[in-house]
């Protein structure tokens, strides 16, 4: 595990080229073959391989032959889940976050059953994971995912990593009696509770002493892989990790993960009384038994804050992939005579609250009829746009933003208004009676 001093060249060695082959000599064909199989045997973790691959792969293998006893069946779920819940609620919320505080009892039963699942030490699972969270999806993080999932799930346990620059503290651990102990014992310890001990309570208990009973924890790898490849990312999308139902259910709650990497030192990943973190109930459990104690949450207003602002964040995504018409300031400005007279030599100009609008392509689609719109060619249709024939719809304004074409000097809509009831007279001159004496809501739209 990360306890054992490597081999600096072994370790090195990760990333050494290997020799180039001859492509004369069959001998060293096989010597390359030699090469790469010591080059891949060095890079193995070999107890954590025999633990985690080659004996549940035996006790898989056996399976056709050996029949399973129910009561066998019934303890290795209880020691399944048992034994992730004290690396979820252990490891990861009380060591690696210090989310809540643990009484002694709790630790020592923490770091026992903990190190039944068989992911190093506490010292070793909590450097790494405090590296994931400063340094996740780069480099220097331990189970990065852009590794591949296979990587992220179980390679960066069962095989040796090259050394990496990605400091953390974890001097909180020293004082920490328990963490130093299972450190210290930690080969032992992960032997007997991942191995010895769920086999004795079978053979002691129901005379079940065959191997096949073996209990090595796969669900919490899962934090590290899917939890960073499947779900939604409601407070945060600049790195991997995601919320999933499906994620939480196997990991033990883990598996909002990108509430959880916003919010590391908060005791629950599942904040929402329907979302299943069972670890988040253990812990509470553990409270009511005195257990356990300063439970930490984040405000909710901090909370509240993430969620929102990256509710903003994807809709302003989606706001920037439609058209919404030339920004104002990039327009020209148009001097009134200059409009009149393009109008005059037959373009489809309308001045609307200030800004000049090129209707050309869309007087002949105008809802309520081409001839309304020609009569408001080259005149202020502010009013008239707005209510006085009128009141278009939004969605009329959202199409009249894209025509626009520039803004008319002194145009602003304050000085139209001012010269509203002049507009108005000479408007209504030139439009028919029957649109002016129709209630507005029927005036000539559907
Ligand atoms: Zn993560
Ligand atoms: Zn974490």
């Amino acid at each position: 595990m990360g306890e054992r001093k490597m081999n600096p060249k072994v370790i090195d060695g990760l990333h050494d080229t290997q020799p180039e082959k001859s492509p004369t000599a069959g001998q060293s064909h096989q010597g390359g073959f030699i090469t790469t199989l010591t080059s891949w045997c060095n890079k193995v973790r070999w107890f954590n391989f025999t633990m985690l691959i080659t004996i549940p792969l035996i006790a898989f293998l056996q399976v056709p032959w050996v029949p399973l006893h129910r009561k066998t069946l019934v303890l290795s779920i209880i020691y399944y889940v048992t034994t992730a819940i004290s690396v979820t609620a252990g490891y990861h919320r009380l060591w690696a976050h210090r989310s809540y505080s643990a009484s002694p009892t709790l630790k020592w039963l923490l770091a026992a059953f903990g190190a039944g699942a068989v992911q190093g030490s506490i010292k070793f699972w909590v450097r790494e994971h405090r590296a994931h969270h400063r340094y996740t999806d780069t480099d220097q993080d331990p189970y990065n995912v852009k590794k591949g999932l296979l990587h992220a799930h179980i390679l960066w346990v069962i095989t040796k990593q090259p050394r990496k620059n990605n400091r953390v503290d974890i001097s909180d651990l020293q004082n920490d009696r328990v963490v130093v102990l299972q450190h210290r014992y930690y080969f032992l310890a992960a032997f007997f509770m991942g191995w010895g001990f769920p086999t004795l309570v079978a053979g002691l208990g129901w005379n079940d002493w065959h191997p096949s009973v073996f209990f090595v924890n796969q669900a919490t790898f899962c934090v590290n892989s899917l939890a960073h490849w499947i779900g939604e990312q409601p407070y945060d999308d600049r790195r991997s990790s995601r919320d999933h139902l499906i994620t939480a259910l196997i990991t033990m709650g883990e598996g909002y993960h990108n509430f959880h990497h916003e919010f590391p030192s908060d005791y629950r990943n599942g904040i929402e009384w329907y979302q299943p973190d069972i670890t988040k109930w253990g812990i509470k459990l553990c409270e009511q038994l005195g257990l356990a104690y300063d439970l930490k949450r984040f405000r909710q207003n901090e909370i509240g804050k993430s969620r929102l602002q990256q509710v903003f964040k994807k809709l302003n995504v989606e706001r920037e992939s439609l058209d919404w018409g030339p920004p104002l300031s990039k327009l020209p400005v148009m001097e009134w005579d200059e409009y009149h007279d393009k109008v005059t030599q037959g373009h489809h100009l309308v001045l609307i609250g200030g800004v000049v609008h090129d209707v050309s392509k869309f007087i002949h689609e105008h809802p309520g009829g081409e001839s309304m719109m020609r009569l408001a060619l080259g005149k202020d249709a502010t009013t008239l746009f707005n209510g006085a024939v009128y009141l278009h719809s939004n969605a009329a304004n959202n199409i009249l933003a894209t025509l626009r074409v520039a803004i008319l000097r002194g145009g602003c809509e304050v000085e139209i208004f001012k010269q509203q009831n002049n507009s108005l007279d000479m408007l209504a001159k030139e439009t028919p009676v029957h649109v002016q004496d129709q209630p507005k809501s029927i005036a000539g739209h559907s």
